[in-house]
This record gives structure tokens, sequence and C-alpha cells, in this order.
């Protein structure tokens, strides 16, 4: 990992815009051993668009979990074609029927205190490890949409952190940014966003373990629903996370 005085840097990124934070890694890591993660939620589109402009090299890595909405698969292709983005789409070792045969369960359908295990190895399986099979020993830094407007385990994030798993460093450029700030970026830009958005989702992951969410809920609550309402004792109105990113299953373990 390169050596970096993290509290120094962030000090410094703290006064930068989004856009110049990229521009500080593009300078930092070089654009070969710096990828972007894509969600294709509206962070994610800010950040591929802000990258098409600064970088359109960069790879973008793209977990295809095999249970995308079909949608999520089209506004990826949208995005490669429109931007001319360096989209790489990878898969897990196995599929959904491969997991079933061997597990004898749909893991995602439980939560974790069982053997065989639940939706946090289905998660580990799908996204985890595809991605850190991707990005490891080829990349230095990765770039995340995750916003501390989001809250919860998100309220605190740094904008650059170490990710042990990949001997790198995550970057959140729009660490500082609002929803309405989100918004206006791509209204200015006029960029194509996810259809289910205005179906009432409000975040979006695989079709198995999301929800559009129903009035009064927080952001978040449209996901892993059937865990959450299975064990509402456990869970309560704590959102759940997949743990792709390290912030969030810190705050799981301290939740
Ligand atoms: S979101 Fe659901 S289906 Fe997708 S990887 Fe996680 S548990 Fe599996």
């Amino acid at each position: 990992m390169r050596d970096i005085d993290l509290k120094q840097v962030n000090e410094h990124l703290e006064r930068l815009s989004a856009e110049d934070i990229l521009g500080w890694a593009l300078k930092q890591f070089g654009p070969s051993r710096l990828a972007a993660q894509a969600s294709m939620q509206k962070t994610s589109c800010v950040l591929m668009h802000m990258l098409g402009q600064l970088a359109p090299e960069v790879e973008i890595v793209f977990i295809d979990t095999g249970a995308h909405f079909p949608e999520t698969l089209a506004l990826r292709d949208e995005y490669a074609r429109r931007y001319g983005l360096n989209i790489v789409t990878y898969q897990p070792r196995q599929t959904f029927e491969e997991q079933f045969a061997k597990y004898g369960r749909h893991l995602y359908l439980f939560d974790d205190e069982f053997e065989p295990p639940g939706y946090r190895e289905c998660c580990r399986l799908r996204k985890e490890e595809p991605f850190l099979e991707a990005v490891n020993g080829r990349f230095d830094c990765v770039v995340g949409g995750l916003t501390r407007a989001e809250g919860g385990a998100r309220s605190h994030i740094p904008i650059l952190a170490e990710d042990p798993r990949f001997a790198g460093y995550k970057l959140y450029p729009l660490a500082r940014w609002t929803e309405g700030d989100v918004e206006d970026y791509i209204a200015k830009h006029a960029l194509p966003v996810h259809p289910l958005y205005a179906q009432g989702y409000a975040s979006i992951g695989c079709s198995f373990c999301t929800t559009p969410v129903r009035l009064g809920e927080p952001r978040r609550a449209g996901r892993w629903r059937h865990i959450r309402e299975a064990h509402p004792e456990r869970y309560g109105t704590q959102g759940l996370y997949c743990g792709i990113n390290l912030e969030d299953r810190r705050f799981e373990k301290e939740a």
C-alpha cells in the first residue's frame, strides 16, 4: 500500500470540489491504478459522468450479481455508450443455481444466525468476492459514491480511507454532498438515472432484496426488507448493508 498521511491528505481533500478530488487521485495514483465502483445509483451516475470528462480510460468496475433489475443493466450500457466509459463487468464464481445446490437454500432469504449462513454470505459471494478479485493487485485506489448525508454507517466517512482487503484506498469524492447536490448535478448535466426511482425505490440493489420505500420510511428501508421485518427485535428501522464497503461493515459491528 502506498504510504499516505491520511490525516493530512483528508484535511486537504475536505477543501476541494468533487472534481478536484478526482483530479488529485488521478495525479496521485495515475489513471491505470485508479478505478471506480459502479452501483448505477444516482451518486454513481454523477461520478461516472465526472470521470468521463476527466479520464474516460479509468476502469469502472461493475459487479453483475446475477440478480440485477434489467433496468440496472440497461443503464450501465447506456452510460458506457453515451459517455464512452470503460465499464468492465465482473461476475461471481457461482451462479445462483450452483449456490443453491451447495447450500441447499437461497441464502438471500435468510439472516445469518443459522448454518448454512444467510444474506451476508450471499453478498460476500456475489458482491464482495468478485469486487476484490477484480481490484486486488490491479488498482491502488477505488472511487465510491458514499455520502455522509445518507446517515447511519455513512455519517462520518472520510474522503480517503484505507481498504486493507486489497491493500489500497477507497475514495469518496461526494462525501460532503447532500441529496440536493446530487439532484442538482444530475439536472444540470441531464444525466440519465435509474427508472425505478420514479416508482418509489430510493436505494437500488439486487432485485431479490430491493423493494420500494413506503411513505415516511427511511431511504434504506427498501433494502433487505424481508430480513429486517423477520427480525424487528434485532434490526428495528436500522438500515442493512451488503458489506462491499468496509465503512458499512464497521458500523454494523458497532450498532
Ligand atoms: S443483495 Fe441479496 S441477492 Fe444480492 S448478493 Fe446480497 S443477498 Fe444476494
